[in-house]
């Protein structure tokens, strides 16, 4: 089932695009909070993994919820391409320059990101 979505946020979902760095919403945000997919709502991520990795684009080095691995070799390099394991949207790449514990980076883009501020 597709959600209605904007053109800018349904390029990245269903046609595995990215949005320009330093342009997300969350790029330069530390709330705590979870990070819900946008099409779906799965949580994803923590804000508790979340760090500034200095690429211009949201960063984890762990994930929260379930998410799907697919190796792509698109554009000349082999990277892992992250899906949501529910709805399969592309949501971005993880890369293995992450910091400890994991040594991941889950390089995520803003705009395939629903922040839901935590009920304290
Ligand atoms: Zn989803």
């Amino acid at each position: 089932m597709k959600k209605n979505l904007p053109n800018n946020i349904a390029a990245i979902c269903w046609h595995g695009g990215t949005e320009p760095p330093f342009s997300g919403k969350y790029n330069d945000f530390y709330e705590v909070g979870t990070y819900h997919c946008v099409s779906c709502d799965q949580l994803l991520f923590s804000s508790q993994c979340k760090y500034n990795s200095y690429s211009g684009w949201p960063s984890y080095f762990d994930a929260d919820g379930e998410l799907e691995l697919i190796q792509d070799h698109s554009h000349g390099m082999i990277r892992e391409e992250v899906k949501c394991a529910k709805c399969h949207v592309h949501l971005g790449h993880v890369f293995d320059d992450g910091p400890e514990p994991t040594g991941k980076r889950y390089c995520i883009n803003s705009l395939v990101l629903n922040f839901k501020p935590e009920c304290l």
